[in-house]
């Protein structure tokens, strides 16, 4: 008796594409990879599975329950292969010697295929593997299709996107294919870290990549577990069978159903690599693909429509019309009368090739019968798939067990990684704004032997624009799109033999920027509302659920579709008007306002942290050490929350927007604000108000708003439901596990103000100027953070003010600039031209000479020239009075010029100033000074100025003669001075009171 070797296909609800409701989709689905574009999974027969369906270990329950079933969550590690058992697979029992023989054979198997298959894995020193689910047979083919007389089955998983387009998918390398060839795990770039917990465990072996069952419950089937013996009659050889299984699995495989198209079904329009090997007898080509110069080889493929369809179904099974295997190999393959999805073009078929080689790979297997190693020509399949594989296969210690091969031993060694995200946070990396060019750098940096990439396209923009298409490792690429959201680009490694590795998909993802425009924002004003259009009333007619960028300057935190909701009174959809929609009856805070989000927050899900929350891009960056006020209000949704929760904002120095639901990275926790009171109303408004003062560094630009970390729950009466008639959403599901605490909020009127006014810059410029002066260098007088800017007022040249140009009287000056808000500030300040003797000292007094020829008849003067004095011979100062001569060259005294005895007189050659400048505090009095109220001394000074004033010294400072303040210590009410050059100096002190100035000499 033969017993076949089958397969089927059970045909349930799985393609949540198909199924998926609308609003149990919008609030239940889970991404793990970006955006779900590539949550499609596959095994070989076509069934769907979801990411969490294949994620290792029970990490979590699945929504579509045919998650881990009681998996061993710890492998046994056989070659490069981990294999995880099931309960019911019939080898998870460590202590039972059934089972444990069971596993020694499936591990010789897969301890022979690593020894035989070369791959980077081995010198990755096995950290990364490939990892095996070893099924209960009747939990991969569940009830009512549990099969009897199925010796086993074996699938690679497979990971792609969904595009509907006609001819659009490709050749799709399977988990197990591209683990192998990339030496590193293959979902690594597929599904995102933080929504898979992978962040935490390195990612690497959190998914299955192949699966494979074996009929140990069937009485009917019993199996040979001795590799020693040469014949064990009545029994299946596991070891062959195994083989067999496990080289379907690793991709002996067709994708072609029995209309021609795939078994991925619409959409899914991809074949194997074993498929283009398939011929029929006359050597026309089963897929018709396009050139090789047309990314034929790896895209766009389809069936050959020279070729009827009923050559898949043929109605003999005569050896002449056979279809064809044409590699390196020329063999016939199995297709029976009637096509079998499970069997057909999946198996060779020895019976019509002359001396029956027994195939590992026939369609049935009889008992007592050894299949240990793979024939040349099944070898040579591998090697067409792109295996590089070893001349030898196999143990001595196993009966029948090795080869030797000839021909052809390499394969392909070139693979991809994809691309796109970061593994340390799950953010994406290629981001850009709409129609800027995002540079997409070091494509084939985590890819294996790839010299260069051909074929880069955006799959589903094709309005997208990129630099080259093609390229090395070292070509600059740039890509740009005007499509906001996220994108998915596809391409093809090559390395230096012009061999192509598997298709390489690249997430990038374009803003999404304010698609409408938004009232026009005065961000620039430092007491202006930070948040632009905080009411949600501009927004834009077309309408969707799950549809918060129609809210302008408003998006979603998460890279996702339908997520947070928009909810508008102008909206014809009942389900996201207001104030009666989906979520309950919920009237706008505002008279005459109907625009409001909202979103759904949750808590965990298994072990997935789960919740939505939306994101504004504010009008200017927060200022360093300023002090905000941020405020929004919130109403819980009527009737449909098992729990309250915590409500969050943050706000974050960059716009990110994050990959699935969930949590968002916090990195900053003094800018996370958790309203710790609950908001329970469903009825009302709360409003939630934050005081808070940034740092030294500040620049945050996005205010995030929603569950955001640690979400926390309380016990909640839940609201009256379908209030006004309106809809709800009950969370309150029994069917749902116990901690998968949601609720729904409404959000409107946010807001962040400055609570002190705070520019970034200021100008402060001496008060007074005397005539003839100038301030050469006015930016000297700038405090702040610096911005290039340009002055302009009277008297201003560039960055230079002239005492004379600007003319006597009050002057402003101004500084226009632009800050990194992009805000353009004038700041100002007033000086004042004066010629006041106060300031500037007596007008014209030093002259360029005296001539004296007469009695003098001031009683006490001195006189300085800046040239010479001369005095006649009639010139006479007499007794009691007091004459100082100061000139800057010579003084001369004819003969009888007379100094009475009892009189003052001097004469001193000095250098005589003809003008000082007056430099003051712009709080200083025009008044005239009390001349006592300070007194300084010495004067000149040596190295210390003593300060005396009537009241304690609150400032000090000190100018020289251009204007410019110099530094100076100042040690109780004395000032150090000693670093000063000689010259003339500017002091102004204040106390509490008032402000003074004077004149000293540094010696
Ligand atoms: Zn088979």
């Amino acid at each position: 008796m033969r017993k076949h070797t089958i397969f089927f296909i059970f045909m349930v609800c799985l393609t949540n594409i198909l199924c998926q409701t609308k609003g149990q989709a919008k609030n239940d689905k889970i991404y793990m990879s970006p955006g779900g574009t590539l949550d499609n999974i596959f095994d070989h027969y076509g069934n769907k599975y979801d990411p969490s369906d294949i994620l290792i270990g029970n990490k979590r329950e699945s929504l579509s329950g045919t998650a881990n079933k009681s998996t061993n969550p710890a492998p046994m590690s056989c070659g490069f292969f981990n294999l995880y058992f099931e309960t019911g697979s019939g080898m998870e029992d460590a202590s039972n010697p059934v089972h444990m023989a069971r596993r020694n054979v499936v591990c010789r198997v897969f301890n022979d295929l690593s020894d035989f298959i070369n791959s980077p894995l081995k010198t990755n020193g096995l950290n990364n593997k490939v990892n095996i689910w070893v099924r209960n047979i009747n939990n991969a083919i569940p009830a009512p299709n549990t099969p009897s007389g199925v010796l086993g089955l074996a699938s690679s998983f497979y990971s792609m996107p969904y595009n509907a387009t006609a001819g659009f998918g490709g050749i799709s390398d399977n988990e197990i294919w591209k683990t192998i060839h990339l030496g590193t795990d293959s979902y690594d770039g597929v599904f995102s870290p933080v929504n898979s917990n992978g962040s935490s465990s390195g990612v690497s072996g959190l998914f299955y990549h192949g699966m494979m069952a074996f009929n140990f419950s069937d009485s009917s089937i019993n199996w040979n577990t001795d590799l020693s013996v040469a014949s064990f009659p009545g029994l299946y050889d596991l070891y062959s069978v195994v083989l067999h299984e496990i080289t379907h699995a690793v991709g002996f495989s067709s994708l072609i159903n029995a209309s021609g198209n795939s078994k991925f079904g619409t959409g899914f329009n991809y074949f194997t690599r074993y498929d283009a090997f398939l011929k029929n007898s006359t050597s026309t080509e089963f897929l018709l693909k396009k050139a090789a110069s047309a990314c034929g080889e790896m895209y766009n493929y389809s069936f050959n429509n020279v070729l009827s369809n009923s050559i898949l179904s043929p109605p003999n099974n005569l050896c002449s019309s056979k279809i064809r295997y044409v590699g390196l190999s020329n063999v016939p393959v199995f297709t029976p009368p009637g096509f079998t999805e499970s069997s057909s073009l999946n198996h060779f078929d020895g019976s019509c090739v002359s001396s029956n080689p027994n195939f590992v790979t026939e369609s049935a297997y009889a008992t007592n019968s050894i299949r240990r190693y793979l024939k040349q020509e099944e070898k040579n399949v591998l090697v067409d798939l792109g295996y590089s594989v070893n001349s030898t296969f196999g143990v001595g210690t196993t009966y029948n067990g090795t080869t030797s091969y000839s021909g052809q031993l390499t394969g392909i060694s070139v693979a991809g990684s994809n691309d796109g995200i970061n593994y340390t946070n799950g953010t994406i990396t290629f981001t850009g704004n709409p129609g800027t060019a995002i540079n997409l750098s070091n494509l084939l940096s985590n890819d294996f032997d790839a010299a260069g990439f051909e074929c880069l396209e955006d799959i589903f923009d094709s309005t997208a624009t990129l630099s080259v298409t093609s390229g090395t490792a070292g070509t600059s690429v740039t890509y740009s799109s005007s499509v906001a959201g996220l994108h998915l680009l596809r391409y093809i490694p090559v390395n230096s033999s012009g061999k192509k590795g598997n298709i390489t998909y690249v997430y990038v993802y374009i803003n999404e920027q304010n698609n409408c425009t938004p009232p026009t924002g005065t961000g620039c004003n430092p007491n202006a509302n930070l948040v632009i259009n905080p009411q949600f009333e501009s927004f834009l007619p077309s309408q969707g659920i799950g549809n918060i960028n129609k809210a302008c300057n408003w998006s979603d935190a998460h890279i996702i579709t339908g997520g947070a909701d928009y909810f508008n009174g102008n909206y014809g959809d009942p389900e996201i008007k207001t104030p009666c929609n989906m979520m309950g009856y919920q009237p706008d805070n505002v008279t005459n306002n109907k625009g409001y989000a909202g979103m759904v927050v949750r808590k965990s899900y298994g072990n997935q942290i789960y919740s939505e929350s939306i994101k504004t891009t504010l009008a200017s960056p927060l200022l360093p050490n300023t002090k905000y006020r941020l405020s929004f209000q919130v109403s819980l949704a009527e009737g449909n929350s098992k729990n309250a929760i915590k409500f969050q904002a943050y706000l974050s120095n960059n716009s990110t927007s994050y990959p699935g639901y969930g949590e968002i990275p916090i990195s900053n926790p003094s800018m996370l604000f958790t309203d710790s009171n609950y908001a329970t109303s469903a009825s009302t408004w709360k409003t939630i108000t934050f005081d808070f003062t940034t740092g030294n560094v500040a620049g945050q630009t996005t205010l995030y708003l929603g569950g955001l970390s640690n979400i926390d729950f309380i016990s909640n009466t839940p609201s009256p439901q379908g209030v006004n008639g309106c809809g709800y959403y009950n969370y309150n599901d029994s069917s749902v596990p116990n901690d998968f605490g949601a609720c729904y909020y409404f959000v409107d009127n946010v807001s962040i103000t400055a609570l002190e006014n705070t520019i970034d810059m200021t100008l402060d410029l001496p008060q007074y100027i005397c005539p003839n002066n100038v301030i050469s260098d006015m930016s000297l007088y700038l405090t702040g953070s610096y911005f290039n800017g340009t002055f302009s007022g009277n008297g201003v040249s560039g960055n230079t003010f002239s005492a004379n140009a600007a003319g006597l009287g009050t002057h402003t000056i101004y500084y226009t600039y632009t800050n990194t808000s992009g805000c353009i500030i004038t700041i100002s300040d007033v000086v004042f031209v004066t010629d006041r003797e106060s300031i500037c000292g007596p007008a014209n007094n030093c002259p360029q000479n005296y001539s004296f020829y007469t009695t003098e008849t001031n009683p006490s003067v001195i006189y300085k020239a800046s040239e010479y004095i001369y005095t006649g011979s009639h010139y006479l100062v007499q007794s009691g009075n007091s004459v100082d001569f100061k000139a800057g060259k010579y003084i001369l005294m004819e003969p009888d010029s007379e100094i009475e005895y009892g009189a003052s007189f001097s004469a001193i050659i000095e250098d005589c100033q003809t003008n000082i400048t007056r430099i003051s505090a712009k709080s200083l009095p025009e008044v005239e000074q009390n001349e006592n109220a300070l007194q300084i001394y010495p004067n000149p000074a040596g190295d210390f100025l003593n300060i005396k004033t009537l009241s304690p010294l609150t400032k000090v400072e000190i100018y020289d003669t251009s204007g410019k303040k110099v530094n100076f210590r100042l040690d109780g009410n004395r000032a150090n001075v000693s670093h000063l050059v000689s010259g003339n100096y500017i002091i102004t002190v204040e106390t509490k009171e008032n402000k003074y100035t004077k004149k000293f000499i540094k010696k």
